[in-house]
């Protein structure tokens, strides 16, 4: 539509254009060689439990190093791998990756590992799991999916029925930036959550607004009542924490506990000796 604009418009507009689609292109393409190539890789950030300050868990964070640009962020070709459907190979990658290193650490912590709507809408998603889990050994219930409310959308009917499967095989359910996505309070009764991680947005400036204060309140009221635990994300400050572990919050994540990074970086956490791997390799 840009053409009605006139021929100067037209002209101006046209190369960008043309460049981002490439650019999109050529992301797509090499996204789908990431697995092979061995350009992705996973970061793991520790969950705490803010009575105790004892690290529960940890969340695996998938990186893509591209060839030429360096570190592309998640939050950029994640989008790109579910449209083109390459998100099905990658969620699968990260699965079986996180599931086999967490089956190898001496304390039974546990991960939590992010699930796209389109892994979750793909056939056979839940015997995927339980595949995996036979395969890596790894204790069912130290397994955590996160789903986003989004994720349950497109097809409530289907993701309904695969997350009991998925839950009947003892892996825990967690719902992910709660309160960015709509109709979040019927979706927590709807659907077989665990746990409520609360997005990092209502935890920002929580300890000087009143309003951030109050909803925060409101979602810790409200895993009271449905008896689900709530993880604040995005943690970055001691006042922060000072205010989740007076409203009784469960559990935070964030920078302020540890950012994420190499598992190795956790050997305290885990168990592991550092460089055990590359001992026995
Ligand atoms: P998410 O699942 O909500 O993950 C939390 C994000 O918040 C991560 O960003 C993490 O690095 C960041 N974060 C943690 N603590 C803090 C903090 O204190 N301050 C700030 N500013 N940020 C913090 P990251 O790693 O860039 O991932 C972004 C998103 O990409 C994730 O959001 C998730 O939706 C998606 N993602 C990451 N890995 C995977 C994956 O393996 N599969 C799928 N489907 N999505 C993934
Ligand atoms: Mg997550
Ligand atoms: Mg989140
Ligand atoms: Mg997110």
């Amino acid at each position: 539509c840009a053409k009605n604009h006139g021929r100067g418009v037209h002209r101006f507009f046209e190369p960008i254009l043309a460049a981002q689609i490439r650019d999109r292109r050529s992301l797509e393409h090499d996204l789908r060689h990431a697995v092979e190539r061995n350009d992705l890789w996973v970061v793991y950030q520790p969950q705490m439990a803010i009575d105790t300050r004892v690290v529960v868990g940890f969340e695996a964070l998938l990186r893509w190093r591209h060839p030429e640009r360096g570190t592309v962020p998640p939050d950029l070709f994640i989008p790109i791998a579910e449209e083109t459907g390459s998100i099905l190979g990658i969620g699968e990658w990260v699965l079986r990756e996180t599931c086999r290193e967490a089956a190898s650490w001496a304390n039974p912590l546990r991960i939590a590992v992010n699930v796209s709507a389109v892994q979750l809408h793909a056939p056979g998603f839940a015997e995927l799991v339980h595949e995996v889990l036979f395969t890596t050994g790894l204790a069912p219930a130290r397994l955590e999916l996160e789903i986003t409310e989004t994720a349950l959308v497109r097809d409530p009917v289907r993701a309904l029925s695969t997350l009991r499967r998925i839950k009947a095989l003892g892996v825990r359910i967690a719902m992910d930036d709660f309160g960015t996505g709509y109709s979040s309070l019927s979706n927590l009764r709807a659907f077989p959550f665990d746990k409520i991680k609360i997005d990092r947005s209502f935890i920002r400036a929580i300890d000087v607004n009143r309003e951030t204060a109050a909803i925060m309140r409101a979602v810790l009221g409200l895993g009271r009542g449905l008896g689900l635990p709530v993880l604040a994300e995005g943690v970055e400050t001691s006042a922060e924490l000072a205010f989740l572990g007076a409203e009784h919050c469960h559990e935070a994540q964030g920078y302020l506990l540890g950012r994420p990074g190499p598992i190795t970086q956790f050997a305290d956490h885990t168990g592991e000796a550092p460089g055990e791997e590359a001992a026995a390799a």
